[in-house]
């Protein structure tokens, strides 16, 4: 968890090759769904584009599909759900029908400025959604990714409108979510001010210990 543009994506790339669990992430399959021009991907590309959440039935059932197809004994890295309280519930609802919970949640904190600068510059590749920046993580070849060569975009929704919407909601509906887990013992907060593989051994190290 954490606010837009912490690395929540990355970091959980990086989490779930290292320790070998599925990642799902509810913007990837919002972004799929979007990109392949689907139903779904017509109904919230609005919410999506202007940075709000998207409707709270449509996110728990597509999340909910993906998270019950994985079947994964080892469990799953969530990334960008839940993001309201009303998931979070959900979650943990279809979680106690397959005798299975929320293990540990992880909040990734920095501060709001560091993060404004860090959207702006946010590139990400149109086939492997690999993420690079252009200050602080460049690609190799100017706006191609390294591992596809395929071009790179700037996502809609870090667009400076959308990216003071996308903050606004973080902290009216997001922000609770530290609260509900705190209060369980099953939230660990991260420094991300460091780098990519600081961030990632300290979130490794928080895996560990819970
Ligand atoms: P992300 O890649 O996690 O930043 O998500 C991109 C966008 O997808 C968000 O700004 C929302 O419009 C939508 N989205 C992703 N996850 C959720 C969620 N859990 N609830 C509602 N909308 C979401």
């Amino acid at each position: 968890m954490g606010a837009p543009g912490v690395g929540k994506g990355t970091q959980a790339k990086l989490l779930t090759e290292k320790l070998e669990l599925p990642h799902i992430s509810s913007g990837d399959l919002f972004r799929t769904n979007h990109r392949e021009g689907t139903p779904l991907g017509l109904e919230i590309q609005r919410y999506m584009i202007e940075g709000l959440l998207v409707p709270e039935n449509i996110t728990i059932s597509i999340v909910m599909e993906a998270v019950l197809s994985t079947r994964a004994k080892r469990g799953f890295i969530l990334d960008g759900f839940p993001r309201t309280i009303t998931q979070a519930e959900a979650l943990d609802k279809a979680l106690a029908e397959q005798k299975q919970s929320v293990n540990c949640t992880l909040n990734i904190e920095v501060p709001t400025d560091q993060l404004i600068k860090r959207l702006a510059g946010r590139l990400l590749c149109s086939t492997c959604q690999a993420t690079y920046n252009t200050e602080t993580q460049p690609p190799l070849r100017d706006k191609l990714c390294d591992l596809c060569n395929d071009p790179l975009y700037q996502r809609d929704d870090d667009s400076t409108a959308a990216v003071e919407t996308r903050f606004q909601v973080y902290s009216n509906d997001s922000r609770p979510l530290l609260e509900y887990y705190g209060s369980q013992g099953k939230l660990i907060n991260v420094d991300g001010t460091g780098t990519l593989i600081e961030v990632h051994q300290d979130l490794l190290r928080a895996i560990q210990s819970c």
